[in-house]
């Protein structure tokens, strides 16, 4: 596994923001078969804001596609479609990327079957056109649906089945399912068993899984990708494969790795977990007034280690028997998620998020215990800058049992703790935004002295394009590095150098005490000769003396 990540990563990591080919700078205007494509088709490529016809060839391409199964232009919407905008909003989860400005996609292709994803596999890459695959839409950073050139998004909300078998422990789960949705099949089938992934019902499979994707039992189960037993994806090549046909190798890069630079995922096979038919939940707030940081600086302390004794462990906390509340597992999601006490387990399965806000996440991991001194300083920058907020997330447990090379995701032993820091704003416009994302910039800054160092850590499903952009020019293996180095801790170049430095440092400073001892040697042996020469001159004068007297 080791040689797995450190093979692999630097050139296949280095593309996470979507399948891309190169476009061509000449395409033919118009090839034969036109007249194949239906009235309504041809008049929404008729009107095509394009400067070639890229997307006309490529619609055409994707309705002669041999592999359809189904006919797909009633999944084909181009800009001239009444219900585009619709569709493309459908599922835009970060407000950031639906203004006027935002480059939008040439067209949406919302797929209703494999044959649809294949077919717009080969017909993008046929026609060099860039493919955005989006499941849940719930990218921090847009990247399903965002690009800085023309595209088209494969949408797959429509490939969202669920098969629960509780007998064997296990479900199979598309890809365009929501987390909800899931978590509302297991639990209409066993109140005993869960699954172990992110706390938001609405967000995707498709995104979750493939970077790795962590929830409330994370702890107790790990994360999401530890409990993936197989899976099927649609390869470059337009093949669907399931993990023996795919090989070990691409699926440990689809479970943890990001699947967009590997192909389209369409489904995963996963292990169900098993949780009591009873939880307890609690919140507890402590103010400053409250000795905030005593407890801060305790739960960094004690966190990771929390077993059931942890009231003898975190007194600071102050947990009283009347802050806690039993449930069923489905009821804790829904609590922990701010859903009213008593909604339907039903709930999980909207997809409507409860807000849309303008938002920006960045992340970061805590592997020593913060000081007090530390935390104050942290919590006064915090006032001082009033909107971002920090949520510390505990590792430990089965977290720290797993090899950092059984998947894609390293963070492992040794991290006390993850941040994610998020800020939401409603005002509209650049000028918030960038005065939004700097206060997010000004606080992981500030927070450089407490987090992880060499590489400084962060977490890929919390996508934060402050990390670096890959502009797939001639320098793409440079600027794909860094994600490798800080989402998958793969050994930089910086740190290979640095290594190289500290050994060549480390045989010079050998060399020079190799010398010193060599130099001592001499002046010791030079001076143990003197001392001889000396006392046999000494001898002699002093025997020549006393044979002269005589
Ligand atoms: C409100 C909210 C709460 C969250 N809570 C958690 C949490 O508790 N735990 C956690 O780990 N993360 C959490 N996240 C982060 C979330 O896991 C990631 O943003 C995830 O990538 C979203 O998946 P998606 O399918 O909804 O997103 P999308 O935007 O559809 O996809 C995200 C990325 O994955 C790619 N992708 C999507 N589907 C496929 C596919 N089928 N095959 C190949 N590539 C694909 C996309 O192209 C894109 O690059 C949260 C995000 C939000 C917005």
């Amino acid at each position: 596994m080791l040689r797995q990540r450190h093979e692999m990563s630097l050139a296949e990591f280095a593309v996470i923001t979507g399948l891309y080919w190169e476009p061509e700078t000449v395409i033919p205007l118009y090839t034969a078969g036109i007249t194949e494509i239906d009235d309504a088709t041809l008049r929404a490529c008729q009107s095509l804001e394009t400067s070639n016809n890229v997307e006309l060839n490529f619609i055409q391409c994707l309705i002669n596609s041999t592999q359809l199964t189904t006919p797909i232009s009633g999944s084909v919407y181009t800009r001239a479609n009444s219900s585009f905008s619709t569709v493309l909003q459908a599922y835009i989860r970060n407000l950031r990327f639906n203004e006027s400005t935002t480059r939008k996609p040439a067209l949406i292709i919302t797929a209703l079957d494999v044959s649809h994803v294949q077919a717009s596999v080969l017909c993008a890459k046929e026609h060099k056109l860039l493919m955005k695959t989006r499941s849940g839409g719930h990218d921090f950073e847009g990247l399903s649906y965002v690009a800085d050139r023309n595209f088209f998004i494969l949408d797959l909300f429509n490939l969202r089945s669920i098969n629960v078998s509780i007998e064997d422990e296990t479900a199979w789960v598309q890809t365009g399912a929501t987390l909800g949705e899931l978590y509302y099949r297991i639990a209409e089938k066993s109140s005993t068993h869960g699954f172990p992934a992110g706390s938001c019902p609405t967000v995707g499979v498709g995104g979750h899984f493939s970077g790795a994707g962590y929830g409330n039992m994370m702890r107790k189960y790990g994360l999401t990708v530890d409990n993936i037993i197989d899976a099927e994806i649609v390869d470059v090549n337009g093949r669907l494969l399931n993990r023996e046909s795919m090989g070990e190798e691409l699926f440990w890069a689809i479970t943890g790795g990001g699947g967009v630079s590997f192909g389209v995922v369409i489904s995963y096979k996963i292990n169900l977990v098993r949780v009591p038919a009873s939880v307890t939940v609690f919140q507890v707030r402590r103010t400053s007034e409250q000795n905030v940081t005593d407890v801060a600086y305790r739960w960094l302390q004690v966190s990771n280690g929390f077993r059931r004794e942890q009231h003898e462990r975190f007194p600071e906390l102050g947990l009283k028997p009347s802050d806690c509340q039993e449930m069923n597992w489905t009821q804790s999601v829904l609590w922990y998620y701010k859903f009213p006490a008593g909604s339907p387990d039903s709930t999980l399965l909207s997809r409507t998020p409860r807000s849309l806000v303008h938002l920006k996440r960045k992340s970061d991991y805590v592997k020593k215990p913060i000081s007090k001194q530390g935390l104050g300083f942290i919590f006064k920058k915090m006032v001082e800058l009033e909107r971002p907020v920090l949520t510390f997330n505990p590792y430990g447990g089965r977290m720290a049992e797993i090899s950092e090379f059984a998947k894609p995701f390293p963070h492992r032993a040794g991290n006390i703790a993850k941040i994610q820091y998020a800020l939401d704003w409603n005002e509209t416009g650049v000028e918030a935004a960038n005065r939004y994302i700097n206060l997010t910039r000004v606080l992981h800054d500030y927070m450089t002295p407490f987090v992880s160092k060499f590489p400084r850590e962060a977490f890929l499903n919390y996508r934060d394009l402050d990390i670096g952009v890959n502009h797939n020019g001639k320098n793409s293996f440079l600027e794909g590095t860094v994600y490798g180095v800080k989402y998958f801790k793969v050994q930089d170049l910086e740190s290979q150098l640095q290594d190289l430095g500290s050994q060549l440092e480390m045989e010079r400073k050998l060399r020079e005490e190799l010398e010193q001892r060599i130099k001592q040697r001499l002046r010791e042996q030079n001076e143990i000769a003197q001392e001889k020469m000396q006392k046999q001159m000494q001898e002699f004068i002093s025997k020549f003396i006393a044979s002269s007297n005589h």
